[in-house]
């Protein structure tokens, strides 16, 4: 007899939660085999590289403090250029995606085993997923080699992280789950990690926005962007994060900020032909999850359309005509003329 048959892969990965934590990173190189530790990080993340460089003691080799986003292949050089001269055997990354990227090209280029540290919300560390850039185009693998093995969550690294931050990284957390409802390949395992990531999300959010310091909300916040990472790890993406993925690609624009623009505006095109994602969503929200998400990007005090974000009207036909030649799954069969109506809503 025929039937539908679900393959569902987990990579395996250790992860750490809870306040203190990244006290407990040299034990965690330890158990990895690691003696010399190469630690990178962004340059605004200094506060958080501090705390983790001082927790390292004396295993910390060297520091790599300019990973960039979408990992330019430039910049990896230089980071390569440091493991040689300090002989490293660890890579640690702190910080949000940009230097989490950066360790995952320095491990897939070494084989070093490699321990991220998230200070956003943006869950690549919990994906097999590496997108580099090189002469201006980004090419992106995916490959269980790649995700971190091991992960530690200390949402001590995050009270200082500004409101506007906050919120934007919690909408891409939020995109994520969102959009694994909607996933062609959605199992139960994904539906019940997705649905608890949006309630999560959206109950810590308010409180964290209220009171960026409280470290309990802060962790509610950490631990349902987990989750939601998961999802993007374990589903495949549809029409909100090829925008995210085409937008930002043409016109260089800040990834948090676009995610939030966008997901309200695709989840209005999108719901109608999603009902069991509709349904969850207003199980846990009420009948109209759309305004919920709607009004807290209005609330950011950026830029909160595609017009203020600079992206020139007149450069989204381009886009919609791009978006739907080659579309990514998605419940509702798009159209140019779809798209571009969604877009100019968003501009
Ligand atoms: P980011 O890592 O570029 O960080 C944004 C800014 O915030 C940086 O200046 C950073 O230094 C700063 N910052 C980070 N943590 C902070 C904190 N706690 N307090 C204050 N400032 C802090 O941005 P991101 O949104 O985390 O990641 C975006 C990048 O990650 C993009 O390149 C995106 O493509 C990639 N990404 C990849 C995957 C994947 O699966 N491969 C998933 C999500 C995102």
């Amino acid at each position: 007899m025929d039937g539908v048959v679900i393959a569902h892969e987990t990579a395996p990965a250790r992860v750490l939660i809870g306040q203190g934590a990244c006290d407990r990173v040299a034990g965690e190189v330890e158990r990895l085999g690691g003696e010399r530790v190469l630690l990178v990080s962004t340059p605004s993340a200094a506060a958080a590289s501090e705390r983790v460089a001082g927790a390292l003691g004396t295993c910390l080799a060297a520091r790599f403090d300019r990973a960039a986003p979408h990992t330019p292949v430039t910049v990896t050089a230089q980071a390569m250029a440091v493991v040689e001269a300090t002989r490293t055997d660890c890579v640690i990354a702190i910080g949000g995606g940009s230097a989490i990227g950066l360790a995952k090209a320095v491990s897939a280029r070494t084989g070093m085993p490699q321990i991220a540290v998230p200070t956003t919300y943006a869950g690549s560390e919990a994906t097999p997923v590496l997108g580099e850039t090189e002469n201006g185009v980004k090419t992106t693998r995916r490959d269980p080699a790649l995700a971190p093995g091991t992960i530690i969550y200390d949402p001590d690294l995050t009270l200082g992280m500004p409101r506007g931050l906050t919120r934007t990284s919690a909408m891409n957390a939020l995109a994520h789950a969102v959009e694994a409802l909607w996933a062609p390949d959605a199992t139960r395992l994904t539906d019940a990690l997705a649905t608890e990531a949006v309630d999560g999300i959206l109950r810590a959010l308010p409180e964290v926005l209220a009171d960026p310091a409280d470290p309990d909300a802060r962790g509610q916040l950490q631990t349902a962007a987990w989750l939601a990472g998961v999802c993007l790890a374990q589903t495949r993406m549809g029409l909100h994060h090829q925008l995210a993925h085409v937008l930002g690609g043409s016109f260089d624009l800040p990834h948090a900020e676009l995610h939030t623009i966008l997901l309200d505006h695709v989840m209005a095109y999108n719901l109608p032909s999603a009902p069991g994602a509709l349904a969850r969503l207003t199980r846990l929200v009420g009948p109209n999850p759309v305004q919920v998400v709607a009004r807290l990007t209005r609330e950011y005090e950026g830029p909160t359309t595609l017009g203020a974000l600079g992206i020139p009207l007149d450069g989204l036909r381009g886009i919609a005509e791009r978006v739907a030649a080659n579309p990514y799954p998605n419940p509702r069969p798009l159209t140019a003329d779809a798209v571009l109506d969604l877009l100019e809503r968003a501009w």
